[in-house]
């Protein structure tokens, strides 16, 4: 037993010896092997001996030897954790992190700049009104005024499908559309997309989306026109908003004007401001009391009913409301702009 005794003593010796400055995981598990294999090891080897000793010798021995194995298990276990860290720390989640950011879908900044608009005039008594985007030339021209060979067309110039088919150029058939079936009195928008034969640059596309209006009825006069319209603009806008009204010209109405806002980037302050060029104003509408052969052209009497009409852009307007220097980030698709009007 004393001889046993010993071994035991000397071996914790020079495994102590050994771990001393051990730094990498291979050495490490050199020792392991060394003193803890199952086979060769030298701790476990010592259990092999216990055979050689006196049945009451053998309790004590035995407790020894497994007295050393706990102490190699020990250290080697330390060890691992000082060139590790503790595995349990690894497997951790920290709670107090922040979350990973998930986005959900949200309304194109167009389609929520014409939820606006329909909104404004819901609830001035207006309705919503839908039609083809691909058009004959009755309803996008003549209906409209526009002979075959007047010179306003190439003001519109379209994409043709056929002789007969094309691509709208404004949202005004659906009023005709809706003039036919209905008698006044006639409160709607038309809002859409609409097609030009433009190259695109930052402030025309040859695919956009308009929205149009058109109310008809007994006694209504150009004074109607401006206060709806100036209405409309100022919850848009801004209750401070400017707006001005300037003669036009189109085939559909008599008289006609155009509609400017003041500039919303630089207050019409900036004589050198890049969006209004300096003049203060941003032409916004397109309007007029319609052309009283427009009503002939759907057998509405225009000795009986009068009525006003108005377009615009709505990728316009959103443009000058988000201050957006470019129309065509508005279809590009890049993430990274559309995610900044994700609403809330
Ligand atoms: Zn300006």
């Amino acid at each position: 037993m004393s001889g046993l005794k010993e071994k035991i003593e000397k071996l914790q010796e020079r495994f102590d010896e050994a771990i001393e400055g051990i730094t990498d995981e291979k050495t490490l598990q050199e020792v392991r092997n060394l003193y803890l294999s199952r086979s060769r090891g030298s701790v476990s080897s010592l259990f092999g001996e216990l055979k050689s000793l006196k049945p009451e010798e053998k309790p004590d021995a035995g407790k020894e030897i497994n007295a050393l194995k706990e102490h190699v298990q020990d250290k080697l276990q330390a060890l691992q954790t000082q060139l590790h860290g503790p595995k349990v720390v690894e497997e951790m989640v920290d709670l107090t992190l922040p979350g990973e950011a998930s986005y959900i879908g949200s309304p194109h900044p167009i389609l929520i700049i014409q939820q606006e608009i329909e909104n404004i005039f819901l609830s001035m008594g207006f309705s919503v009104e839908e039609g083809p985007e691909i058009e004959t030339d009755y309803y996008n021209f003549e209906a409209l005024n526009f002979p075959p060979h007047h010179p306003a067309r190439d003001d519109w110039d379209t994409l043709y499908i056929n002789d007969d088919f094309l691509l709208r150029t404004h949202t005004s058939p659906v009023q005709i559309r809706v003039m036919e079936k209905r008698k006044p009195p006639i409160r709607i928008i038309t809002p859409g997309k609409v097609f030009r034969k433009e190259s695109p640059d930052p402030t025309h596309l040859p695919m956009f989306y308009q929205v149009e209006g058109l109310v008809v009825d007994r006694g209504i006069t150009f004074a109607h026109l401006k206060g709806t319209l100036e209405s409309f603009l100022k919850v848009l806008f801004h209750e401070k908003t400017k707006v001005r009204f300037r003669p036009s010209f189109f085939p559909f109405t008599e008289p006609s004007a155009e509609v400017d806002i003041g500039c919303t980037v630089c207050n019409r302050e900036d004589s050198a401001c890049r969006v209004c060029g300096g003049g203060g104003w941003i032409e916004l509408l397109g309007s007029g009391m319609v052309d009283p052969q427009v009503l002939k052209n759907v057998n509405i009497d225009p000795e009986e009913y009068s009525g006003f009409a108005f377009g615009l852009g709505i990728d316009r307007a959103a443009m000058f409301l988000y201050q957006i220097p470019d129309l065509r980030y508005f279809y590009e698709n890049d993430l990274r702009f559309i995610r900044q009007f994700l609403q809330k």
